[in-house]
């Protein structure tokens, strides 16, 4: 199929297309810069016809055809992330490794690239691209495109289909490595009760005057009972810390030895457990 049919075709089937710059061989390309760095591979760019490359891939078929009408040659790019996305292996062991995870890929569609690399085609999973999602494996998702048959590599060799139909949804064992992993949840705020602020304040004030020789073991203490309220849910751990670290350096003891206390006491103290043994 010519590279217009084509190009129509995709776009028919909703996928966005976009003109690309088209391989002479021998690593040239039609941009004829002499050192062009992505062969075959980059938007094509006219004022008045694409000047924002993947952003305006299109799937009008009169923009498509306006296109390929000024550059019947053009490599066609297609936008993954929004019809479909497209994992990209470059290597054999890469196959291999894709294969182990994902088992079978015969209803996949599948492309040769011009590379010797593969293409396969998978319904858009609304990830991001990413690469090395495997070792010689890349993701392209939303933010990102391919480039399709009929199209010719730097190299000279056309990318070609070797499996067709429709694109199936990212096996789930795919997709796990592709989807980032969610932020971590945020810090919980918790306000105090009167409560627990007073006992935050009180041991605080203890270890803060503790005399030389009662220090250290006057922070455990005060970590531990604490801890007891933190197992409760009456207090944040967090603003333990915050409270008891400056009262200790106050009195006098080390940064570190401070930390290694106060964690130790907080460990003992949520434990120990709950209700029951409310501090002094
Ligand atoms: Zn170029």
């Amino acid at each position: 199929m010519s590279p217009i049919k084509s190009a129509l075709w995709y776009a028919a089937s909703g996928v966005p297309v976009l003109p690309l710059h088209t391989g002479l061989g021998g690593g040239r390309c039609s941009c004829r810069r002499p050192h062009c760095d992505r062969p075959g591979k980059h938007p094509r760019w006219h004022p008045r016809l694409i000047t924002a490359g993947l952003h305006q891939a299109s799937t009008d078929a009169d923009q498509v055809r306006r296109w390929w009408a000024a550059w019947p040659e053009a490599n066609v790019g297609l936008r993954t992330g929004i019809a479909v996305d497209v994992c990209d292996v470059d290597t054999d062991s890469g196959l291999h490794l894709l294969r182990d995870l994902v088992g079978d890929l015969d209803d996949t569609p599948l492309v040769q690239t011009g590379s010797g690399g593969l293409h396969l085609y998978f319904a858009a999973s609304g990830a991001p691209s990413r690469v090395r999602v495997l070792p010689g494996v890349d993701w392209r998702g939303e933010g990102g495109y391919v480039v399709a048959p009929p199209s010719i590599h730097g190299s000279g060799v056309p990318y070609r289909w070797i499996q067709h139909g429709p694109a199936p949804p990212c096996p789930p064992a795919l997709l796990r490595l592709v989807v980032p992993p969610p932020p971590p949840p945020p810090p919980v705020v918790r306000h105090p009760g009167r409560y627990a602020s007073a006992a935050l304040d009180n041991e605080a004030k203890r270890v803060r005057w503790a005399p030389v020789g009662e220090r250290n073991n006057t922070l455990y203490r005060a970590a531990r009972s604490l801890g007891r309220l933190a197992a409760a849910g009456l207090l944040d751990p967090y603003d333990i810390v915050s409270a008891l670290t400056p009262a200790a350096i106050a009195a006098g003891l080390g940064p570190a030895e401070t930390a290694r206390t106060i964690h130790s006491g907080l460990t003992a103290g949520r434990r120990a457990g709950t209700v029951g043994a409310m501090p002094a």
